[in-house]
């Protein structure tokens, strides 16, 4: 199916309205539109439409540009994470079949040690300099056409190349349209990177529902919790770290602005009180669970339902479908999370899985909803710990255990045991001494016994991806 051009459609309805603010200064959709449109021409004469370009930079006005001339010409634009090493890389463009890589001036010396045969490298300032005509934008695009690769993180294994289409991308921005409210006038605070889906998605719904994005080169707390107070944004997305630090730079009397709508958590779990410190303050946080495969969040907290449903990541999508193992399961029993939805990825590039059955998905984190069919994300399928029949989750004990005042970071995970199958034990940072008879004393009344992790091992700092999550399978493998 075929719908019209998004940037065009957007420059004919709201030329005036804002769509880009990064450095403190507003682009209109028609100034984006031209400038797109100027690059576009230069593009076309290096790469041609279907083309795999893989795309180094930073959140920044260029980069910006860039991904939305790459989708202007056709090209398939495959994001690579800015901190990832050169062989990870390399693994990345070898994968992805990336024919041309387009990068940012100063990752010149990582660029430089890049595995670049057959494989192009042209620097966003080298492209600037090609004279050319300005594109004559097509009609129309079609939602099967894929616009986005992009990695997953890598957390349990070798990141996989999740493609994503333009229907893809339409139903994501459509499902946070109707779950937060978004509508002209909104303006969308982006410092997460563009190069993920969180980021990359604030981009599509600002072209689909004609919104600002307030684009941020580096996270900036004190900033956002200015923005937040005088009330310039409506929309933010956050992950924890950025939320704790706001939280570190602000009073208890601090008061978010009534017209911020929502505050957008994605990326991982989150704990009740930091949930509890920032409706202290208004700031209107809604927990959330996606991934790469489903074009940012599938699943969302209704605002008004944060207090009641502590711990939970909300419901699904407006249009996105979510089963526990086969959709039969009584409320309250953990399985496997299934999403099925326009959202969802058709597959990932030039791989199998048996991930994807009948238009369902297997996210790979299981979980269990509740009566009313929120969503409780328990943890990652393959780091569940069965002990002795019992189902352990290390999630749980890592988060009792960061109560206590020597630790400072943790990941448990199981390992074999002869008589009980499997134990847990805990890879730990502290920042004081400690014994394992005080962590035990710690435990008592707050974890039953057999979820105590059997040893503790003291390490400098956790394996972690790129995006700073941990990997918990390197840990097994030691
Ligand atoms: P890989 O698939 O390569 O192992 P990854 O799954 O970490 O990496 P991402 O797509 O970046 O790659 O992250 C999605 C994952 O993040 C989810 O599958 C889930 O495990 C975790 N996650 C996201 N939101 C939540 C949440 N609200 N609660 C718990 N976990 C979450
Ligand atoms: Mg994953």
């Amino acid at each position: 199916m075929f719908v019209n051009n998004w940037l065009s459609q957007r420059v004919e309805q709201s030329p005036t309205a804002s769509a880009l603010i990064y450095d403190n200064e507003t682009t209109t959709f028609r100034e984006l539109g031209k400038r797109v449109w100027s690059i576009a021409g230069k593009l076309q004469t290096v790469i041609s439409p279907g083309q795999h370009v893989a795309l180094l930079g930073e959140n920044n006005r260029a980069m910006y540009e860039l991904i939305l001339a790459l989708q202007q010409i056709g090209a398939v634009t495959v994001f690579i994470n800015n901190r990832l090493t050169a062989s990870e890389i390399n693994y990345q463009l070898e994968q992805s079949d990336t024919t041309q890589l387009l990068y940012a001036d100063n990752f010149k010396e990582l660029v430089a040690v890049l595995d670049l045969a057959q494989r192009p490298a042209l620097s966003f300032v080298s492209l600037e300099k090609l004279t050319a005509p300005a594109m004559i934008p097509n009609k129309t695009v079609s939602l099967k056409a894929t616009a986005s690769m992009m990695f997953t993180s890598g957390s349990t294994g070798h990141p996989k190349a999740v493609q994503q289409t333009y229907g893809n991308h339409l139903a994501s921005a459509m499902g946070t349209a109707m779950t937060n409210a978004l509508g002209v006038g909104d303006c969308w605070y982006c410092a997460v990177p563009l190069f993920h889906i969180s980021g990359l998605s604030i981009m599509m719904r600002s072209l689909l529902f004609g919104t600002a994005v307030m684009l941020e080169q580096k996270f900036d707390a004190f900033r956002l919790g200015l923005l937040l107070t005088e009330g310039t944004i409506t929309h933010a997305s956050v992950v924890t770290t950025m939320l704790h630090r706001l939280l570190d730079t602000t009073s208890s009397t601090y008061r978010c602005h009534p017209a911020v709508k929502v505050v957008l958590l994605g990326g991982g779990p989150v704990t009740k009180e930091l949930l509890a410190a920032c409706q202290e303050r208004n700031i209107p946080v809604i927990p959330s669970y996606g991934m790469t495969e489903t074009a940012a969040q599938a699943v969302a907290m209704p605002l008004d339902k944060v207090a009641d449903k502590l711990g939970s990541a909300g419901l699904p999508l407006f249009q996105t479908q979510l089963r526990i193992n086969k959709g039969t399961e009584a409320a309250d029993t953990v399985g496997d999370i299934w999403l099925k939805g326009a959202n969802i990825t058709p597959g990932y590039y030039g791989k199998q899985s048996t991930d994807f059955q009948n238009g369902w998905f297997r996210t790979g984190d299981v979980g269990y909803l509740d009566n009313e069919g929120f969503l409780y994300v328990k943890e990652r399928a393959g780091d569940l710990i069965i002990s002795g029949g019992e189902n352990i989750y290390p999630t749980e004990i890592e988060h009792v255990l960061l109560g206590h005042p020597a630790i400072k970071e943790i990941a448990v995970v199981g390992v074999p045991n002869e008589q009980w199958t499997q134990v847990p034990v805990a890879y730990i940072v502290t920042d004081k001494a400690v014994t394992e008879a005080e962590l035990a004393h710690f435990l008592k009344n707050k974890l039953a016994k057999y979820k105590w992790p059997q040893a503790y091992y003291h390490v400098e700092k956790l394996p972690r991806t790129a995006t700073g999550k941990i990997q918990r399978h390197l840990l097994r493998q030691q």
